[in-house]
C-alpha cells in the first residue's frame, strides 16, 4: 500500500531571515524537504533575503523567539520536524560586548531550550547547532581543528561555548542526534552590513559610484580570518545531518587573510587603491578581539566529503559586484529587496549627495528619495 509514497522530510530552520537561513532553505527545498523557518516579530518586516532568493512563498514561516520557550515549543509541535537547524543568534561579536546578557540568553540558552524540547517531545528529531570558530578565541594552535582547545574572547563566544557543550552533553547523555558545525567566517552578498566584509564591499560600491566621498573607517586591519563562501557552508550543515552518527565538524577553507588584505582586494575589484580610501579608526577597536583564525577542514573532507571550492578572491569579487549592482539599480529608481535602505547611514549619504549638489546626481535618485520619504 505504501509503495510509491515518498516520505517528505520536514526541516525547521531557526534564523531563516539571516544570511545562512535562506541559503540552507534553498538547499533543503532542492532536496525535496518541506521547510519551516522561524522569524522574530519586528515592527518592520525583515524578509529581504528570502525575497531576493525567491523563497518567501516556498517556506512556511513560524513566529518564534529563542528567548521564549513557549514559542519554540509551539514551533516544534506545529511543524513536527525530522531535523532542526538552529541558526538563530545574536551573531555580531561587536554587539555582544554591548548586550552580553541578551547574547547569553539567545546564543547560550537558546540551544538548551531546543534540546529540552527534543528530550521531552521526540528524541528522534535531529539537531544541528550553529557553533563557531570564535570559540577558539585566544588561539592556542594553528590551524584550528576539532581537538584545538577553546578560549573564548567575547561574550558571543562564551555563550556559544555553552551551547556547543550542551549539544555534546545531550548527545552523550540522552542519545539525541545533536551535532555542532564549528563554522569559520563565511560571507556572501546576503551578509549583514555590520560585518567587516560587507561593510567593505558596500563602501567600495558607493565610493566607486561617487556616492561616498569620505574614507571608509575600519578598526583593526591586522586581524586575520578564514573566510569562506556561505552557500557552500550550508551544504556542510546538511551533510552532517546525513551522517549515521552525530558528531562535531570544523568547516573552513584552511586559508587566512587579514582585514587589510580583504579591503585591498575589494577596492582592486573596483579599480581603486585601498590606501586612498581606508582610514584606521581606533574607536572601532573591540575591547578584546580574536587576532588570527585559520581552520583545518580535513575531518569534514574525509568524513562528509565536503570541500570548499570558492576562493577568497572570488568571494570578494562576488560581494563587491553584487553591491555595485545594487547601488546602480537603486540609483536608476528600481525598488527591490535589499537591506541598505533600512540603515540610517546609507540614507544619509544619498541625502547629502543631493543637498550638496543642489539636485539629484542621476535622474533615478529623485524617485528613490521620494520612496524613502526624503524627497
Ligand atoms: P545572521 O545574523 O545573518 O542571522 C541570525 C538570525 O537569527 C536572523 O534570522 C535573526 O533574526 C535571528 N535571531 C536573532 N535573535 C533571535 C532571537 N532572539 N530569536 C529568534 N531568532 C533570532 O547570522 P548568520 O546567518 O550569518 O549565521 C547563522 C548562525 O551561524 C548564527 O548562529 C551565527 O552565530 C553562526 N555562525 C555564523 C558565522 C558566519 O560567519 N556567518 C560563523 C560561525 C557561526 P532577525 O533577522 O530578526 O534579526
Ligand atoms: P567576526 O569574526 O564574527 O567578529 O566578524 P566581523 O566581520 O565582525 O569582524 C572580523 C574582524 O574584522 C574582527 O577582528 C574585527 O575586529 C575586524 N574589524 C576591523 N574593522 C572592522 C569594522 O569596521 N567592522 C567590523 N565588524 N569588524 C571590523
Amino acid at each position: 500500500m505504501l509503495l510509491g509514497l515518498k516520505l517528505v522530510k520536514r526541516a525547521l530552520v531557526t534564523g531563516i531571515t539571516g544570511q545562512d537561513g535562506p541559503y540552507l532553505a534553498r538547499l533543503l527545498l532542492d532536496k525535496g524537504y518541506k521547510v519551516y523557518g522561524t522569524y522574530r516579530r519586528t515592527s518592520t518586516p525583515n524578509f529581504w533575503r528570502l525575497q531576493q532568493l525567491g523563497l518567501i512563498r516556498k517556506v512556511t514561516l513560524i513566529p518564534a523567539d529563542l528567548g521564549d520557550m513557549a514559542s519554540l515549543l509551539e514551533a516544534v509541535t506545529v511543524t513536527n520536524p525530522h531535523e532542526i537547524y538552529n541558526l538563530a543568534a545574536q551573531s555580531f561579536v561587536g554587539s555582544s560586548f554591548d548586550q552580553p546578557l541578551l547574547t547569553t540568553e539567545i546564543d547560550g540558552s537558546g540551544a538548551t531550550r531546543f534540546l529540552e524540547i527534543i528530550r521531552h517531545l521526540n528524541t528522534d528529531i535531529k539537531f544541528y547547532q550553529a557553533s563557531t570558530s570564535e570559540l577558539y578565541g585566544a588561539v592556542r594552535k594553528t590551524p584550528q581543528d576539532e581537538n584545538t582547545p577553546f578560549m573564548p574572547n567575547s561574550p558571543y563566544a562564551a555563550a556559544k561555548l555553552y551551547s556547543f557543550h550542551m549539544t555534546r552533553v545531550y548527545r552523550k547523555a540522552y542519545g539525541i542526534f545533536a551535532s555542532n558545525g564549528i563554522l569559520f567566517n563565511h560571507e556572501s552578498p546576503l551578509r549583514g552590513l555590520e560585518f567587516v566584509t560587507r561593510k567593505i564591499s558596500n563602501s567600495v560600491a558607493k565610493i566607486k559610484l561617487g556616492l561616498q566621498k569620505e574614507p571608509l573607517h575600519l578598526g583593526n586591519l591586522e586581524t586575520r580570518r578564514d573566510w569562506g563562501y556561505a552557500p557552500e557552508y550550508v551544504q556542510a550543515m546538511w551533510m552532517m545531518m546525513k551522517k549515521k552518527q552525530p558528531d562535531d565538524f570544523v568547516i573552513a577553507t584552511g586559508e587566512t587573510h587579514s582585514v587589510g588584505e580583504f579591503a585591498e582586494e575589494a577596492f582592486a575589484v573596483a579599480g581603486l587603491n585601498w590606501k586612498e580610501h581606508v582610514q584606521a579608526d581606533r574607536r572601532l577597536l573591540r575591547p578584546l578581539d580574536v587576532s588570527h583564525l585559520c581552520g583545518n577542514p580535513a575531518k569534514a573532507e574525509q568524513e562528509l566529503g565536503w570541500k570548499p571550492r570558492v576562493t577568497f578572491k572570488k568571494i570578494v569579487d562576488i560581494m563587491v559586484k553584487a553591491d555595485v549592482e545594487r547601488w546602480q539599480k537603486y540609483l536608476q529608481g528600481e525598488i527591490f529587496p535589499w537591506d541598505a535602505p533600512s540603515y540610517s547611514s546609507e540614507i544619509d549619504i544619498l541625502s547629502r549627495t543631493v543637498s550638496r549638489e543642489g539636485k539629484p546626481p542621476v535622474p533615478g535618485i529623485a524617485k528613490l528619495l521620494r520612496h524613502l520619504g526624503k524627497g
